[in-house]
């Protein structure tokens, strides 16, 4: 045996110690990626060998985990979007928005441009800055969301799209629920919406739920927290100018809201809904 393995080492090039198998310490490549996922993953090397049979394992484990991250990548988006229907705006882009907006009007003015060049500033990766959308129905804020969504969704993996209403909808639904039942608690679900790195808020102050003093007081209490946290983004998009959510909201929540916020202002836009 040991006879058999100098004579394999000696035919192995200067420098190499894998014997030919490419690499040392086995390991499937879940345990780099996604250690929960239970499909059957390839083995690989934890160390690969500077020979060639160590360079192609080290290409095809490369080429496994691309194809993995992108294929994730389409299930995430999947699971974020069915569960919010916000699902028939997947795969707008801001150019297939300015198109939209030419083949309306028949051309894009200076001020839509100026709005779409704020709407890129929400989706800047990094950033822990709010972000505020408004306008009138039919100007694409939903839209714009869903673009913002899908450009930091590899910033933010855990990030959640919903509205107020569905928040609400998902709170109310656990109740009578107590930690350890079946089913979500009513703290396990307000702080799932609180630890999220990425809240993005659908057609906030439109909800008639949320007018409810209830309502207002866990609206509040969550956006509240995820302030005070400091690292935690939330965005929205309303029909309601900062003025008139006020009006809506209670200045407490309003104020939470919008101070230090990037405003972007797109009742500017044209409807896109109207022929
Ligand atoms: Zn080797």
């Amino acid at each position: 045996m040991a006879a058999e393995r100098d004579q394999l080492q000696a035919d192995r090039p200067e420098g190499c110690w894998c014997l030919g198998l490419g690499g040392r310490i086995p390991v499937a490549l879940a345990q780099i990626t996604k250690p929960e996922d239970e499909r059957d993953w390839p083995m690989s090397w934890r160390e690969f060998c500077s020979c060639e049979e160590g360079q192609a394992a080290e290409r095809e484990a490369d080429r496994i985990l691309r194809e993995y991250q992108v294929e994730s990548r389409a299930i995430r988006l999947k699971r974020i979007l069915g569960r919010a229907s916000f699902g028939h705006y997947q795969g707008q882009t801001w150019n297939s928005y300015l198109a939209l907006v030419e083949q309306r009007i028949g051309r894009v003015p200076r001020s839509v441009t100026a709005v779409v060049k704020q709407l890129r500033l929400c989706a800047q990766p990094g950033s822990t800055t709010w972000f505020y959308i408004w306008g009138p129905y039919g100007t694409g804020k939903t839209a714009a969301l869903v673009v913002i969504m899908d450009e930091l969704l590899d910033a933010h993996p855990d990030l959640v799209i919903t509205t107020i209403g569905e928040m609400l909808e998902k709170v109310q639904a656990t109740f009578g629920h107590k930690a350890g039942d079946e089913g979500s608690s009513t703290d396990d679900v307000i702080q799932a919406y609180r630890e999220t790195s990425l809240l993005l808020v659908d057609d906030l102050g439109n909800e008639n739920e949320s007018t409810t003093p209830w309502a207002r007081t866990t609206v509040w209490r969550m956006l509240n927290e995820r302030y005070m946290a400091g690292d935690k983004r939330t965005g929205f998009t309303s029909n309601l100018s900062p003025e008139a959510l006020e009006e809506s909201l209670g200045a407490a929540v309003a104020q939470r809201i919008l101070e230090d916020v990037l405003e972007v202002d797109m009742s500017i836009c044209p409807n896109l809904r109207e022929r």
